[in-house]
């Protein structure tokens, strides 16, 4: 799969457009254990926040947060697909939804690793 430097992910209506900055191209696809993740089933990849720009739609996005509040989930109001959150082990980064790039079956990923976001790294105990 070709994945552009500049690269355009919409939401299922394409009310929302996002632009990634993505010079390496994917960073990281991976799946997550947490209780969140595991019911949404999203391939996601890494980005600083300053290389994921919405450029259309930040209005219809809708903001969900759980349990410690801390990252940021956003979804189409329109269409309900998610499409990126803040990160709460690396706030200066956003996760997205790699299913949204335009051009990208996400499947063509399969197998991805499996992040262990059950026993996220900032529920651990540092000794
Ligand atoms: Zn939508």
């Amino acid at each position: 799969m070709k994945i552009n430097k500049l690269h355009k992910a919409s939401c299922h209506c394409g009310s929302v457009v996002l632009e990634l900055t993505l010079p390496n191209g994917l960073d990281d696809p991976r799946r997550c254990s947490c209780s969140m993740c595991r019911k949404r089933g999203a391939i996601v990849a890494s980005v600083l926040l300053a290389d994921l720009k919405i450029i259309k739609g930040e209005d219809n996005l809708g903001l969900y947060q759980f349990n410690t509040m801390q990252a940021k989930h956003y979804f189409c109001k329109t269409c309900g697909i998610y499409t990126h959150h803040q990160r709460r082990s690396n706030p200066h980064q956003f996760a997205f939804n790699v299913a949204c790039l335009e051009g990208v079956n996400p499947y063509e990923l399969e197998p991805v690793k499996m992040y262990d976001g059950i026993h996220h790294p900032n529920d651990t105990v540092k000794l």
